[in-house]
């Protein structure tokens, strides 16, 4: 049975989806600024791998992942360019489908733009002024009003108290610090700008998800994930907005959250100028390399990102290759019965999985398998043998790896082991 740590009640906690015909699942996605980095090819290999182990367990899911296309920081670079905002997230969101489609991510079921739904956000933002969590400042923005939320800082654990007493230099326009900002009004003639009930202007950040899973999942969805920096303030206030349409004390059954990603053991900055993105390290590395280094840390635990740790999953990967390549008949049928002597291999891979999604454990299982393999190639049993690397291509497939051919993936690993 499958477990997984809830962010929410800090526990592993057995899944249970609401429906049982369909899984519902919402991932944050992309402000489509500039190029993915491999803060975001983390992210989203985890929740791949997340939604491949439950599609192989047999769930339907329904995979929504939202593009942030208008925002600060879209404005500011489209300016910076001197080019439409328009044109940029365009160009940043064609860039952003190459280089997750190369990174082998299986497409989400939805893929909303917030500035296509706009007239949808201005609907939930007159839901919350109607129930009274949202109201108008002095400036002219609407605020969602934290204070209506009995539960706010449950899911990321914040001292309420604390957080209001905190200074803000916005302090004037709210009515507390943690208020947050659901539509912003702008004069006219700053671009880009919708028509509201309250004036012309954009949506705040985070009503954007609330009315994305108000649009496709209603009143609950099972899974709700994103990288763990996302966890405060914009799932807290997600979830704060997400409740309130509805009515209800909370949103979202389980809450699942990615771990960081430094480089060098620095964290990744615009400052630092150290950002690594994704198109320049798919541009040396095969995409099954980048989800193997990642896989083989728990999804949880932050990772330190270094080029040279990529080599270390290269050797891994070319153990697991090499015996793949004992298979020279490529139409053999795949033959999913193994034999029974054998099945405890199956048995701890899927334990690993079923807890929390343990990747590491399930890839150490692989390596068991290989050591057996390699005793059979040597007394040359072979339907042993033969038997056992489908049993490895069988479970590695699940999380999506060993998927290539193996000569043409040796090949290129002796390619880039040569540079
Ligand atoms: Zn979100």
């Amino acid at each position: 049975m499958l477990r997984i740590f809830n962010t929410l009640t800090k526990q592993k906690e057995l899944f249970n989806p609401i429906d049982i015909k369909i899984v519902n699942i919402y991932v944050c996605g992309i402000t489509v600024y500039d190029y993915c980095h491999i803060g975001h090819a983390r992210t989203f290999t985890a929740f791949d791998m997340i939604i491949r182990y439950l599609q192989y367990l047999k769930y339907n899911t329904n995979y929504v992942r939202n593009i942030t296309d208008i925002d600060d920081k879209i404005i500011y670079t489209a300016k910076k360019n001197k080019e439409d905002y328009y044109n940029l997230t365009n160009r940043m969101i064609f860039f952003m489908k190459r280089d997750f489609k190369k990174l082998g991510l299986l497409d989400p079921n939805f893929e909303p733009r917030v500035t296509d739904h706009i007239s949808d956000i201005i609907h939930c933002i007159n839901i919350l002024i109607g129930k009274k969590f949202g109201y108008i400042a002095n400036n002219g923005d609407v605020i969602f009003s934290v204070n209506h939320y009995q539960n706010y800082g449950e899911l990321s654990k914040q001292n309420i108290n604390k957080l209001k007493f905190s200074q803000d230099s916005n302090i004037f326009q709210k009515k507390c610090t943690q208020d947050f900002v659901l539509w912003k009004r702008v004069s006219k003639i700053d671009t880009p700008n919708w028509d509201s009930p309250w004036g012309f202007g954009r949506p705040g950040w985070h009503i954007e998800c609330s009315t994305f899973n108000h649009i496709f999942f209603g009143k609950n969805l099972d899974i709700h994930g994103g990288g763990s920096d996302l966890l405060f303030p914009h799932h807290e206030n997600e979830r704060a907005q997400s409740s309130a349409l509805y009515n209800k004390n909370t949103y979202g059954k389980y809450w699942i959250h990615i771990g960081s990603i430094l480089v060098n053991n620095n964290k990744m900055s615009k400052s630092l100028n150290n950002t690594v993105f994704l198109y320049d390290i798919l541009k040396n590395y095969n995409s099954e390399i980048i989800r193997y280094f990642f896989l083989s840390t728990h999804y949880r635990k932050p990772i330190s990102f270094d080029e040279k740790k990529l080599y270390k999953a290269i050797f891994d990967l070319k153990k697991l290759y090499t015996v793949l390549n004992f298979i020279k008949d490529r139409d053999t049928v795949f033959n999913k019965t193994f034999s029974l002597q054998y099945q405890h291999f199956c048995a701890k891979f899927f334990d690993a999985m079923n807890n929390d999604f343990n990747t590491p454990h399930a890839i150490s299982v692989l390596f068991a398998l290989v050591k057996q393999i390699n005793i059979h190639i040597r007394k040359k049993n072979k339907n042993l043998y033969i038997q056992l690397i489908y049993q490895l291509k069988f479970l590695a497939n699940i999380i999506g790896l060993l998927n290539q051919h193996p000569q043409l993936f040796l090949n290129s690993l002796n390619e880039i082991l040569k540079r």
